[in-house]
């Protein structure tokens, strides 16, 4: 898109390609929400008509969570984000079915909203199995069933991985916990919009989601909670969300999640086939211009809007800060861990040849892309490669173009 700077009299270009990151609260959801900072100013739990009012928002917004992913109302309990309901379902599953056993099974590619919780839990005395993956990002069911104990009371795998896109078999790995009379959460931030979720159809206990990676609001998600499926509180003191998560509503955000998620899931495969159509010009356009490039997932058991590519002689660190220079926002890998100089857990265990990690962008497409922004791009992207390789001691072994 073309942005007018006032100082200096001049247009220049901006592409955003970090959807995975967060996106932009759309105008729909924002006009939506506008009422709900004063028109309807009421406190959810107050008896009066202001406090009814703001109530009916709130419970009008969980139909609509609900309905998202089929479930029912009573089943959605809303959080301050992804990280949250993460938390909360972890934890809190270990520690209300502890008796049980203290054994739990995850994976080695999942948010760090789920690695550091059940690495809170270790320090508590739980066990935790990380599972491993292959070089495409799939977790195989063969390896989850290999490592069940008579003790494992929770699996928790991620829909989709928001580093490279990969979207994993839920409902064969639900069934198999479910065989074993154990409890299955997962992850499905990354997957909310891209995919259909039916968490009847998939048998799913627990489920994480959260409004601002599909253009609503920040701070504001879900955790959905299967009826019967005990979990410990979250937040102690006040009746909101069934008295397991206290506090006022943050009524605006959990409007603007009711509307984002309804949106998202009415328009799922338009703006998949859209995605796809540009993401697919982007890859081919890239490889053909651009040598010893390896891009990092699955070939179609993925999401459509991230694309995570390795450029062999390139820091990736740098590449996203000459990038952002011209006005292309890019990520290399997770927004949390960027900023800190550390190797992308996710590629890692994918066994990404270093050459490659060490030059992996991820490439996350949003909605309202057009093809004069990837054209751009991919411009853009060209010379920033070739300049750094022209200047990277790597290039000296003869490999670069
Ligand atoms: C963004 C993200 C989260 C965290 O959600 P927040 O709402 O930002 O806390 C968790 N899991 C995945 C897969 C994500 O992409």
């Amino acid at each position: 898109m073309l942005i007018y700077c006032k100082i200096k009299r001049i247009f220049y270009e901006k592409v955003y390609l970090d959807n995975a990151a967060t996106t932009v609260c759309s105008h729909d959801v924002l006009n939506e929400m506008l009422p709900a900072f004063n028109a309807v100013f009421g406190n959810p739990s107050s008896l009066h008509s202001f406090g009814r009012e703001a109530s009916n928002l709130v419970d009008r917004a969980r139909d609509k969570v609900a309905h998202a992913i089929n479930a029912k109302s009573e089943e959605i309990y809303f959080t301050a984000g992804g990280s949250e309901a993460n938390n909360w379902a972890i934890k809190g599953l270990a520690h209300a079915n502890m008796a049980k056993g203290k054994h739990i099974i995850t994976t080695k590619i999942e948010h760090d909203s789920v690695l550091e919780s059940c690495q809170a839990l270790e320090h508590e005395g739980f066990t935790v199995t990380y599972v491993g993956v292959d070089e495409t990002g799939l977790v195989s069911l063969a390896d989850i069933l290999h490592n069940i104990r008579k003790d494992t009371i929770l699996i928790s795998v991620m829909t989709v991985n928001n580093e490279v896109g990969t979207i994993q078999n839920i409902k064969a790995i639900a069934k198999t916990a479910h065989e074993n009379g154990i409890l299955f959460h997962t992850d499905a931030v990354a997957a909310l919009g891209s995919v259909r979720l039916d968490v009847e159809d998939m048998e799913i206990d627990a489920m994480s989601m959260s409004a601002h990676k599909i253009y609503g609001p920040k701070g504001c998600g879900a955790l959905y909670l299967k009826n019967g499926v005990k979990c410990q509180d979250l937040i102690d003191g006040g009746n909101q969300e069934r008295k397991k998560r206290g506090g006022t509503h943050n009524v605006p955000a959990i409007v603007g999640f009711g509307r984002a998620i309804e949106i998202a899931t009415k328009e799922i495969i338009v703006n998949q086939q859209k995605i796809k159509k540009i993401r697919d010009y982007f890859v081919k356009e890239l490889t053909q211009k651009i040598n010893y490039t390896k891009i990092n997932g699955h070939a179609f058991q993925k999401v459509q809007g991230i694309v995570n590519i390795g450029f062999e002689m390139i820091n990736n660190e740098a590449l996203v800060t000459m990038l952002d220079l011209s006005g292309v926002a890019v990520s290399v890998g997770s927004a949390c861990t960027s900023g800190v100089a550390k190797k992308s857990h996710v590629l890692t265990a994918m066994n990404v040849p270093d050459e490659y990690l060490k030059g992996s962008i991820r490439f996350s497409f949003g909605k309202h892309i057009s093809k004069e922004d990837i054209d751009y791009a991919i411009e853009v992207i060209c010379q920033s490669v070739a300049k750094l390789r022209a200047i990277s001691p790597i290039t000296k072994t003869g490999r670069a173009k």
